[in-house]
C-alpha cells in the first residue's frame, strides 16, 4: 500500500479536489489511503474566528461556509453528503456562539475547533472521490485508531496507535476501499479532540505509512520537492533529488517550509521512503526521502538561514576546571523559559543564539551574576545541510567565500548532528552569503 497526504492548497477548492481525485485514481492499484490537510488556509480562518468570538464576541465564520459550501456545490455533492458538511458547519457555528458567550478558550476547545477543517476536507473529497467512480469512504483519524494524549494543541499518539491503525486499515485496504482520513487530530483516552500542532498531518501520514509498512509515503504539496534553497532567496534553486530523514528533518527545522519537522521520525524507524510531490505538477520527479542515499554526490544537499538572531557571549573565568558552570547557565535559561538554538563552548566562555523574539531583561540580570554577558542582536544562522564527514572541504569553500567577501564568521556549529554545519553571520550578509555558497555548490546552472 501506500499513503498519500494532500495539503491545505492541494485541496482548496473544488477544481483542486478534483486535480487530486485524477491524481488519487491513476494510483488505486497502488492501494493508496489518502490523508488530507484542511482546505487552503481553513486552519488559519478557524483560529482568527475563535480569536474574534473570545476578543469580540462576535461570531463570523463567511471565510469558512464560503469556500465549503462552494466547493460542495461546485462537485455537486448529493444531499446526503451535503447534509453532514452542513452539520458540521452548524456544529462549529454552536460552538463559536459558546466561545463569544463565555469568553473563554482553552486548549481543548481550540483543538475542538480546528478540528472542523480536516473534517470538512475529508468528507467533501471522499464524496467527490465517489462520484468520480473510487469506492471511498471519509474518516476522522480516531475511527482509524488515532488515540493521543491530553496535550492540546500538541498531543502526541499512544504507543498502541501503530498497531490498531494497522489492524483497522488493512481489512479496508483488502475489500477495496479507499480512506480518506483526517490528517491533523486524534482523541484523547477520554474522547476529547486532539491535535499534533500545527502542519501537523504530515505527521499522520508519515504514522500511517510507518504503521502499515507502506512501499512509499507521498507528501503532495505545491512545491516540486524540497530545494537546494529559498527560491525567492536564489532565484538558482532547484529541486533536491533523494535527502535523508536526518538531512529532511534538519531542512524542516532550518525553515524550509516543505515538510513539518517532526514528519520524518515514524518512517525513520520503518525505513519507509517519503516522496515530497507537487500536486499542480504531478509530471515533476519530487524529492525522495530515504536511509541512505541511493545517489550520493555532491556533499551539500541544500543551504538555508535563519534571520533575526540575538548572540550571547558568556564568559567566565570561574569555568575553568569547574563543574556545573553549564548547568547554571543553561537554568538562567530555563528560568526566564528561553530556548536556546546553537551552542559552541570554550573552557571559558559559552557562545549561544536564540531568536529575537525574546525579551532579554532578567535574563541578562540573571547571567550577569555568574559571568560576563556580550548580547548581540541582529545575526543570522546560515546553515548548510550534507555530509558532515565531507565537512573540511565544505567548511573550507564556505570561509574561504566569507573570506572573499569580507563577511566576518562569529561562531560555528559543527557535528551535534551529523548532518548540519550552521554558523553566525550579520544579518545583513545572511542573504549573500547564502547567494554564494550556493553557486559554489551547486554551480550555476
Ligand atoms: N491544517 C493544519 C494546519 O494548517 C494541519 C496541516 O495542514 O498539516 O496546521
Ligand atoms: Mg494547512
Amino acid at each position: 500500500m501506500i499513503v498519500m497526504k494532500f495539503g491545505g492548497s492541494s485541496v482548496a477548492n473544488a477544481e483542486r479536489i478534483r486535480h487530486v481525485g485524477g491524481i488519487v485514481a491513476e494510483r488505486l492499484s497502488q492501494k493508496p489511503a489518502v490523508v488530507l490537510s484542511a482546505m487552503g488556509d481553513t486552519t488559519d480562518y478557524l483560529l482568527e474566528a475563535a480569536d474574534r468570538a473570545l476578543t469580540a464576541g462576535e461570531v463570523s465564520m463567511e471565510k469558512i461556509t464560503v469556500p465549503h459550501l462552494e466547493a460542495a456545490a461546485a462537485l455537486r455533492l448529493d444531499a446526503a453528503d451535503e447534509r453532514e458538511i452542513t452539520a458540521l458547519l452548524e456544529e462549529l457555528e454552536s460552538l463559536l456562539r459558546g466561545i463569544a458567550l463565555i469568553r473563554e478558550l482553552t486548549g481543548r476547545t481550540r483543538d475542538y475547533l480546528v478540528s472542523f477543517g480536516e473534517r470538512l476536507s475529508v468528507r467533501i473529497a471522499a464524496a467527490w472521490f465517489r462520484a468520480a467512480g473510487m469506492n471511498a469512504r471519509a474518516f476522522d483519524a480516531w475511527e482509524t485508531g488515532f488515540v493521543s494524549d491530553s496535550n492540546y494543541t500538541r498531543a502526541e499518539l499512544d504507543r498502541e496507535s501503530w498497531s490498531r491503525v494497522k489492524k483497522i486499515l488493512t481489512p479496508l485496504l483488502e475489500a477495496e476501499i479507499l480512506p480518506v482520513i483526517t490528517g491533523f487530530i486524534a482523541k484523547d483516552g477520554k474522547g476529547n479532540i486532539t491535535t499534533l500542532g500545527r502542519g501537523g498531518s504530515d505527521r499522520s501520514a508519515t504514522i500511517i505509512g510507518a504503521a502499515m509498512n507502506a512501499e512509499e509515503v507521498q507528501v503532495w504539496k505545491d512545491v516540486d520537492g524540497i530545494l537546494t534553497a529559498d527560491p525567492r532567496l536564489v532565484p538558482e534553486a532547484r529541486v533536491v533529488e533523494e535527502v535523508t530523514y536526518e538531512e529532511a528533518a534538519e531542512l524542516a527545522y532550518y525553515g524550509s517550509q516543505v515538510l513539518h519537522p517532526r514528519a520524518m521520525q515514524p518512517c525513520r524507524k520503518t525505513n519507509t521512503p517519503v516522496l515530497v510531490k507537487n500536486s499542480y505538477n504531478p509530471a515533476a520527479p519530487g524529492t525522495r526521502i530515504v536511509p541512505v542515499l541511493e545517489k550520493p554526490g555532491l556533499p551539500v544537499r541544500a543551504l538555508t538561514t535563519r534571520k533575526n538572531v540575538t548572540l550571547i557571549d558568556i564568559v567566565s573565568t570561574h569555568m575553568v576546571g569547574q563543574s556545573g558552570f553549564l548547568e547554571s547557565v543553561f537554568s538562567c535559561f530555563a528560568r526566564n523559559s528561553i530556548s536556546v538554538d546553537m551552542v559552541a563552548t570554550s573552557e571559558v566562555s559559552i557562545s549561544l543564539t536564540l531568536d529575537s523574539a525574546h525579551d532579554l531583561g532578567t535574563l541578562e540580570e540573571d547571567l550577569g551574576r555568574i559571568a560576563n554577558v556580550d548580547i548581540k542582536t541582529g545575526k543570522a544562522i546560515v546553515t548548510i545541510i550534507g555530509d558532515v564527514r565531507r565537512s573540511s572541504k565544505i567548511l573550507k569553500e564556505a570561509f574561504g567565500a566569507c573570506a572573499a567577501m569580507d563577511v566576518q564568521v562569529e561562531m560555528i556549529s559543527q557535528g551535534a548532528s551529523k548532518v548540519n554545519i550552521s554558523f553566525i553571520v550579520d544579518d545583513t550578509h545572511a542573504d549573500g552569503v547564502v547567494r554564494k555558497l550556493h553557486e559554489i555548490y551547486f554551480g550555476q546552472e
